[in-house]
């Protein structure tokens, strides 16, 4: 199947969910090299997520001399130390993975007023990176203090429980409504459906668009 036909079947999974095309198809290339963001482009797939600092970098850039007028729209969604904000910041236009107040400092100051969305461990799994629901507010206010754009949730479900999945897309959105934030970034390949379903406005699907991805190569991110 092409990248456009995987895009196809995933709109599609997006409108059986309930979903329409506002909900925003964001591919995750994490794990592949350029090329396949640039099927991905001429596949008419224009948002872009990644989760590793060096690799984003270095395909940002060779995506980038290839000139054209519509390059890709980068999201960064991976955990993010805050020594690597600064190589990255000329290049993402939302950052998704904003969970402490002092990773939001740096963003500020290297990237001024970023859009941002902070996320959310509603899983209560810390390994996955996000801020405990009960400290999102705060950080909220306090991203919009630094002069970051806040713009909405991001959440990550649970690797094998779907009920625990469906509960936390559920609080997540709960939450951004309550805070008066528009976007919530929900859903993956394996969980899309539910986080359209509880209001996902933006998936972030890697596997289903573009197959497994290659093992990592052993380099420091
Ligand atoms: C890798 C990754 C995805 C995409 O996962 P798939 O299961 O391949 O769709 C989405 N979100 C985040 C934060 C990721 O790290």
């Amino acid at each position: 199947m092409s990248i456009e036909q995987r895009a196809q079947a995933v709109r599609r999974r997006i409108e059986a969910a309930g979903g329409d095309d506002r909900v925003q198809l964001i591919g995750v290339t994490k794990g592949f090299g350029p090329e396949v963001v640039r099927s991905a482009l001429d596949a008419g797939i224009v948002d872009f997520g990644e989760s590793y600092a060096q690799e984003f970098v270095a395909k940002a850039v060779a995506v980038s001399e290839d000139g054209g007028q519509s390059g890709p729209t980068w999201h960064f969604i991976g955990r993010l130390q805050r020594n690597k904000v600064r190589s990255i910041a000329p290049w993402v236009s939302l950052w998704h993975s904003v969970d402490r107040e002092r990773l939001a400092i740096e963003i500020a100051k290297h990237a001024g007023s970023a859009a941002v969305l902070v996320q959310v461990d509603a899983t209560a799994e810390p390994a996955k990176g996000g801020c405990p629901p009960a400290e999102v507010a705060p950080l909220v206010k306090r991203c919009s203090e630094l002069g970051l754009v806040v713009r909405g949730l991001m959440a990550m479900g649970h690797a094998d429980d779907p009920d625990r999945t469906s509960e936390a897309f559920a609080s997540t959105n709960e939450l951004a409504d309550r805070l008066g934030l528009v976007e919530r970034s929900m859903g993956m390949s394996g969980d899309l459906e539910a986080a359209v379903a509880a209001g996902s406005t933006m998936v972030r699907v890697g596997t289903a668009l573009f197959g497994p991805r290659p093992p990592r190569a052993e380099v420091k991110h």
